[in-house]
């Protein structure tokens, strides 16, 4: 079995010091290496070293692991993690070559170099370690020429994304020469191991998404150019509202940089002919930008530059900023009605005004250029739209959205127009199938050669959507529904809008326990929405706030306390599967299971000081015991540090920037799982339970000791001087005191001991006085209109 246990990354640039950090942040020790300077920097001379110090031949690498501190978004999951990163360089440490399982080239896109970087690699490597390029388009072939056989078997394309931690992409190019076993690995441990969605892309310019992706932008460029929209004009409907990511087309380009795209599209124009090369030919005005330097984010400004508050955008023909537009239209507003994506997109594109016109106009070409390709630079239509999505965050991809349209329809359209639709696909629409993809009993199926064909998928996604439709539920109400996952496993999940917490979901957790208990072996509390769960239904309890029916909140805060403490002690085990925002209510229902098995990508906190309250469904008390509980057993402790970490952590809302982190604040202890593969996440929670059920037996409960009453004041400290020196307001500091009324148990002796439930009486008698208070109520009013909190 092969098993990558150390990785050598050539190249520390943006992509090498990203993929080291990734390497890192699944627990892969890496050495970085990069070529050693031959000049001194003044400030190296000033310290009287010289071209033979290591800190001045290590300086690129060493440089770039710093850098990866201070970059937003963090490419580290939790700082500490940086220790498995070793900087080095390609004169003293190529001997290190020869124990890494993986050497990834990450250097300068261009051959030349990459070639010379092989030779050395090829001199250095121990036979069946794995060699890989980064390369956005360079030809594999081409790289592995004149390498050793061994060398040859091992090698391959491993085309990351930037940011390579959050983009899901990753493009797996075989050379003719690569052992398939190799190719095979290096799909599993990427899906697996290293949590990307893996596409196998064809030896072809720029491979699968770029090639389309750059397609697609230049075709809305030359749109726009022809037509007269303007900059902010495209953004404004290519964009969230097609079910693209927010940066949409010119803010891409700007993110991306100007000289890499130029850099990509070229690299494409050079191989190509005929129309498909024009459409390659970057416009004039884009080489004066870059040629002024106006590489986008990096370089200030780009197709767009902020001045003061204010966003101007670029004028192609003048080239100089003004005011940002935006195109209204009726199609857009009444796309922005319509539920799914393709009432919303049959609106857009059949339209008769300015959005619908540049909508198809840019939408027509790139379906038709992704149908001419099928085959020849991916294998089929799945691998062409899970490369949209997951290296340009399309909601859809290409054949996904042409279904989304009418196929038929809009190729009548296209052909009226004088578009070349390929062949097989006129042919399918003859052999009377209108669609690229089917679902028949929640299993998928996507048109290839003639015929329709099962989608193939990892075993471990399991797409919650499709399980309902095969197995139906056990049970739902307006909020969550109860799905038996299989193997005697079932399944919660939140479906309120935003997967807020009210009453329903309280009663399904209710029911939950008593179904399980009678016919599963254990339960998974998880969902495929966007997030997790962002807290409890804000709107229901400041509406029962403002009609003074403090009697309600109590009774709906009571239940969901008693759910939580019936999940805590039922006879069967419970795993929660946060991902992404997991905030207040969201983290409240995580903390009593018994694991959480979180996606890599969780945010998760006790915010409520945000909206004026404190957590009251157990969170005080469950973030309390799981630090509590983290601490060596019969060692003595400071009992008060712990109640200061848990009050510091939920005074200040900290919400973790990963599930690392989240265990760095002992909202996951350190046995919970984490899933690198976001899309493996229900199936890891189940295997959880699984587990988990072999021999379980229900938690006794037990009394914990709090810092009681002389703890209470010195929790206060802090709090009172912030207030004093005027860094918090008079508000804030009533919620600190209640707050660290809650965490010191009340008014008894420091050390006593105290049962759950009297901590969740203090919590929520600390809640429901703080919910009457007109500033909590301000606060929440505020989050619910601006989505952000009020400081008042
Ligand atoms: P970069 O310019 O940030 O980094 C390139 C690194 O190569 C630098 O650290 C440089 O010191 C090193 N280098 C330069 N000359 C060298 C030589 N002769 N020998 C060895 N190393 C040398 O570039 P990047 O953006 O990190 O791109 C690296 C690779 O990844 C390229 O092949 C690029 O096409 C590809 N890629 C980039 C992106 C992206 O968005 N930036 C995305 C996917 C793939």
């Amino acid at each position: 079995m092969r098993h990558i246990q150390k990785a050598v990354v050539i190249g520390s640039g943006v992509m090498g010091s990203g993929i080291a950090a990734h390497l890192a942040n699944i627990g892969i020790p890496s050495l970085l290496l990069d070529i050693v300077p031959k000049e001194l920097t003044e400030a190296e001379q000033a310290k009287g070293l010289t071209l033979e110090s290591p800190q001045v031949r290590n300086r690129l690498s060493q440089g770039a692991v710093q850098k990866l501190f201070k970059q937003k978004p963090a490419p580290l999951a939790s700082k500490s993690n940086a220790a498995l990163i070793t900087a080095g360089n390609l004169e003293d440490h190529m001997d290190q070559l020869g124990k890494a399982d993986w050497i990834i080239e990450v250097v300068v896109e261009n051959l030349d170099v990459k070639k010379k970087v092989f030779e050395k690699v090829d001199q250095y490597r121990k036979p069946g370690s794995i060699v890989s390029s980064n390369t956005s388009g360079i030809s594999i072939e081409a790289m592995v020429e004149g390498r050793s056989e061994d060398f040859s078997k091992h090698f391959l394309g491993t085309h990351f994304f930037n940011p390579p931690r959050y983009l899901k992409l990753l493009e797996v190019i075989p050379a003719s020469s690569t052992d398939p076993e190799v190719v095979q690995f290096m799909k599993t441990f990427g899906e697996d191991t290293l949590g990307k969605g893996v596409v196998f892309a064809k030896d072809t310019p720029n491979f699968i998404a770029n090639r389309i992706g750059t397609y697609g932008l230049l075709v809305t460029v030359k749109e726009m150019l022809k037509s007269g929209y303007s900059v902010g004009e495209v953004d404004s409907v290519t964009g969230p509202l097609i079910g693209r990511p927010k940066s949409a087309t010119f803010r891409t380009l700007d993110v991306v940089g100007l000289d890499t795209f130029i850099h990509v599209a070229k690299n494409v124009y050079d191989q190509v002919d005929g129309e498909e090369k024009e459409v390659f030919d970057v416009p004039d005005f884009m080489l004066k930008m870059r040629d002024n330097g106006w590489l986008g984010s990096k370089s200030g400004q780009g197709f767009f530059k902020k001045e003061g508050k204010e966003i101007l955008q670029l004028n192609p023909e003048t080239l100089e900023y003004e005011a940002r537009g935006k195109l209204k239209a009726a199609s857009v507003e009444m796309a922005k009605q319509e539920k799914g994506f393709s009432g919303k997109m049959k609106t857009l594109v059949y339209g008769k005004d300015r959005a619908s016109e540049l909508l198809w106009s840019i939408l027509a070409p790139v379906l038709v250029y992704s149908a001419e390709l099928n085959g020849e630079i991916a294998d089929d239509i799945t691998g062409i739209d899970q490369a949209m999505k997951w290296g340009f965050g399309w909601g859809k991809g290409p054949f996904e959205t042409w279904d989304a349209i009418g196929v038929a329809k809009s190729v009548e359209r296209m052909k009226a127009e004088g578009l070349n639709v390929p062949e097989w696909v006129e042919d399918m629409i003859a052999n009377g199938h209108d669609s690229f993809y089917k679902e028949e009993n929640g299993d998928l199926f996507f048109f290839h050669d003639g015929a329709y064909q099962p989608v193939q998928e990892n075993a471990k996604v399991i797409d919650l959507k499709r399980l309902k439709k095969k197995n139906g539920v056990i049970k739902k109400n307006s909020g969550a529904s109860l799905i038996d996952l299989g193997d005697g496993v079932a399944l919660l999940e939140f479906t309120s809008p935003n997967n807020a917490i009210g009453m329903d979901i309280t009663q399904m957790i209710n029911y939950a326990v008593d179904e399980v208990s009678k016919n599963y072996k254990g339960l998974v509390i998880g969902n495929q929405g966007k997030n997790f769960c962002v807290g409890a239904n804000l709107a229901m309890i400041l509406m029962e706030a403002q009609d003074d029916n403090i009697f309600e909140i109590d009774m709906v805060v009571k239940h969901f306390q008693q759910a939580m403490m019936k999940l805590k002690y039922s006879s069967f085990p419970v795993v929660a599967a946060p991902f992404g925002m997991t905030l207040g209510g969201g983290t409240e229902v995580c903390l009593p299971a018994d694991h959480i098995q979180a996606s890599a990508e969780t945010y998760m906190g006790l915010v409520e000081v945000g909206v004026g309250l404190i957590p009251g469904g157990g969170g005080n008390k469950e973030l309390y015991l799981n630090y509590y509980n983290s601490l060596p057993k019969g060692v003595d402790f400071d009992l008060q540090k712990v109640a200061n970490r848990v009050f510091e952590m939920i005074a200040m809302a900290k919400v973790s920037t990963s599930a690392a982190e989240a265990r760095d604040y002992n909202f996951l202890s350190q046995s919970d799982g984490i899933s690198v593969n976001g899309d493996h996440l229900i199936y890891d929670a189940k295997q959880a339970v699984l587990h988990l059920a072999e021999n379980y037996t229900t938690p006794v409960k037990k009394k914990v000791p709090v810092v009681g009453e002389p703890g209470y004041a010195t929790l206060l400290l802090g709090a009172q001087s912030m207030y004093q020196s005027g860094f918090i307001s008079e508000h804030d500091l009533k919620i600190a005191k209640k707050l660290a009324y809650v965490i010191a148990g009340g008014k008894v002796p420091y050390g006593t001991e105290v049962d759950e439930e009297y901590l969740l009486q203090l919590e929520r008698e600390a809640f429901l006085s703080l919910i009457e208070k007109p500033k909590s109520q301000q606060r929440m009013q505020h989050m619910l209109v601006k989505g952000k909190p009020l400081r008042n």
